[in-house]
């Protein structure tokens, strides 16, 4: 299966935000070995970015005209979206929404440049919420978004470390680059 990541940007930002997509490519590359790992699923991954100009189409983006061009694209491929808007409904709890094959969070844009620790924080642990999510409802469970919620509730609310990454894909305390929800409970 392809997973495939799309980092939406305004044309006016696609510079100033080139070092975001730099740290999607190396998160594709992490959820790949973490999604083996955590759900024994093998993907391939891909990432892309996708230039929204100004006074375009593709303008007034929402979750409609994104699961529209995940259906041109292709929807046997996994498409996940990086978005810089909320989805306009979802009952996710991460500002996020997926559906078959289908995902996608809200890419909240770093309030100053190369702070990867935002990125880790805000936006790589929404995207394993909605990966695992998928991946579980994908083998059956019938609890596939209680599971995941019951899980992120604890690390809003009851102090719930997330899990974290290095450069490498190595569990660390050290210098993370990566975070996503803690899988200890998820009995695969
Ligand atoms: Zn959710």
């Amino acid at each position: 299966m392809l997973l495939h990541f799309i980092f939406l940007v305004k044309e006016e930002e696609l510079e100033s935000r080139k070092w975001e997509f730099q740290y999607v490519e190396k998160m594709a590359d992490f959820y790949k070995s973490w999604t083996e790992k955590v759900f024994s699923c093998k993907v391939d991954v891909q990432s892309d970015e996708m230039i929204v100009r100004s006074g375009g189409r593709f303008r007034l983006m929402d979750t409609p005209v994104i699961l529209e061009d995940h259906l041109s694209r292709g929807e046997h491929i996994f498409h996940f979206y990086l978005t810089y808007f909320r989805p306009m409904w979802t009952d996710c709890t991460c500002e996020g929404y997926f559906a078959e094959n289908f995902a996608m969070v809200w890419w909240q844009k770093s309030p100053k440049k190369d702070d990867i620790d935002f990125l880790r924080e805000k936006n790589c642990t929404k995207v394993s919420h909605e990966l695992a999510h998928e991946f579980l409802r994908q083998a059956k469970f019938k609890n596939y978004k209680e599971l995941v919620h019951e899980i992120w509730d604890k690390h809003l609310f009851a102090s719930l470390p997330f899990e974290y990454y290095d450069a490498s894909h190595k569990k660390t305390e050290k210098n993370p680059l990566f975070a996503t929800l803690d899988t200890s409970s998820i009995k695969f």
